[in-house]
């Protein structure tokens, strides 16, 4: 077994394009076998790491298994259901003036494949992106989040255990390692964080002509339409903002509505908040803390940015900040300048759909977009008006747990996609073949 913690980024590239070159990782075989082993991993470990995410982020343990283990998990039967059938060659017509030939198109691996993964959901977005990589016949170097220390001090001991290391690296480390891993020729690159790495990470990628995924951020509207049901709404809305305390990329940023119906819905998401986690949130297992100082501080900051309608308490030394909705937020306040990655949900009030429409237009393409209304016209002007990565009518971050979606961002939040099928697209290349007898 190689120790990949003490070799350079050459040798360690050279080792695993050796692998590559061999053919070790194209069998159907050996990366449904992989997938097996990473499942067992998460089955027999599944308490380790929910452990180190709870050491990074106060994860409770339904919230690690949920949407970080199961959520692998089911990532990993997804395609070894289907990866045979993605994996088969696809027959296309042939043009009369070619006479007898036949063409077709098979997905190549690409060859070795580098994961630079966040801090927020450590696990989930590491092992997501390998399964893919691995599904598609690729050797893997993973770099975790040296921000969830537990976590990828974990998984950096637990990945060698299972896979094959002559294909599979972890690469532990921060600013420097992860300068230093890009400084190498790899054949594709999925990055998930924040869009000033995103950048780097493209720059450096484009001195090798190396392909990248970004899984970027941004501000995730929320549109609550007149006369929708607000207990729903936001029982809805509190699930999906204060998860891992709202530091999630897919999380409603912000809510647009009127103004009627931004009073309503501030009693009806105090309700649901305390129903959620209690009349002191502090003292909820069921609530995460937020990953460091310096976020804590970043965040903090933002607390005075409109009227508190709820919330605002927080506690420097465990990184505690209770779930807090703003209402009155002026579209030029500190909160809605950047996106916030924490439990605050500033309401911003809009005349209606139009003023909505032009307010998300005017900014960068969310990562999500979200839309709570009865009315059909309002769902297909929204679909047809405006532009995001993923579109959740009814119900925030659902969409990424369906399989055969692709998870990925547009303009400022990302580009290229993942999960099921669209994780072969991603890491695999098309190749065009063209057979015309000699004779
Ligand atoms: P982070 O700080 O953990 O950084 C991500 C990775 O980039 C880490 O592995 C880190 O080592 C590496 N990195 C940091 N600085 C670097 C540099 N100068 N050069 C090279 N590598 C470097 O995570 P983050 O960026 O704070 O994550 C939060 C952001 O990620 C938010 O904007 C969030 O919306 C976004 N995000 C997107 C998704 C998605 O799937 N689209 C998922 C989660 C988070």
């Amino acid at each position: 077994m190689n120790d990949s913690a003490s070799e350079q980024p050459a040798e360690l590239l050279a080792r695993l394009r050796a692998t590559f070159r061999a053919g070790t990782t194209k069998p159907l075989t050996w990366r449904t076998g992989q997938l097996h082993r990473m499942r067992t991993l998460l089955t027999e470990h599944g308490e380790d790491i929910a452990a180190a995410l709870r050491a990074d982020l106060g994860k409770s343990s339904y919230e690690a298994y949920r949407s970080e283990i199961d959520f692998v998990i089911r990532e990993i039967d997804h395609t070894l259901d289907h990866l045979d059938g993605w994996l088969r060659p696809e027959p296309a017509p042939v043009p009369a003036h070619l006479g007898e030939a036949s063409a077709w198109t098979q997905y190549d691996p690409l060859g070795v494949v580098l994961i630079i993964a966040p801090w927020n959901y450590p696990a989930q977005l590491l092992l997501a992106p390998m399964v893919g990589a691995l599904a598609a016949g690729n050797a893997v170097v993973a770099k975790p989040s040296e921000l969830a220390p537990a976590t990828s001090t974990a998984l950096a001991r637990l990945l060698p255990r299972y896979l094959d290391t002559d294909a599979v690296a972890v690469v532990e480390g921060g600013v420097p390692e992860t300068t230093a891993l890009l400084e190498q020729r790899f054949d594709h690159i999925l990055y998930t964080g924040n869009g000033t790495v995103g950048r780097i990470v493209m720059t450096a990628a484009a001195r090798h002509l190396t392909p990248v995924t970004l899984e970027l951020g941004g501000k995730s509207p929320a549109f609550v339409d007149r006369g929708t049901d607000l207990e729903t709404v936001a029982a809805r809305l509190t699930a999906g903002k204060f998860l891992n305390a709202g530091q999630t990329c897919v999380a409603p940023d912000y809510v647009l509505t009127d103004p009627e119906t931004a009073r309503a819905l501030e009693a009806a998401l105090t309700k649901a908040i305390e129903a959620s986690y209690g009349p002191d949130p502090a003292t909820s297992p069921e609530y995460g803390r937020i990953v460091n100082e310096r976020h804590f501080d970043r965040l903090t900051a933002l607390l005075d940015s409109g009227r508190q309608v709820t919330g605002g308490a927080h506690d420097r030394a465990t990184k505690f900040i209770a779930p807090t909705v703003l209402a009155d937020v002026s579209p030029d306040a500190p909160v809605m300048q950047e996106e916030i990655f924490g439990p605050i949900l500033p309401i911003v009030e809009v005349t209606g759909l139009d003023e909505a429409i032009d307010f998300i237009n005017d900014r960068d393409k969310p990562l999500s977009l979200y839309a709570f209304t009865e009315s059909d016209t309002t769902r297909d002007r929204l679909a047809a008006e405006t532009s995001s990565g993923g579109l959740g009518l009814g119900l925030p971050l659902a969409h990424l747990t369906v399989s055969d979606l692709p998870f990925g961002g547009v303009g400022e939040s990302g580009m290229g996609s993942y999960h099921g099928r669209y994780s072969i697209e991603t890491f695999s290349h098309r190749k065009a073949v063209l057979a015309k007898p000699l004779s």
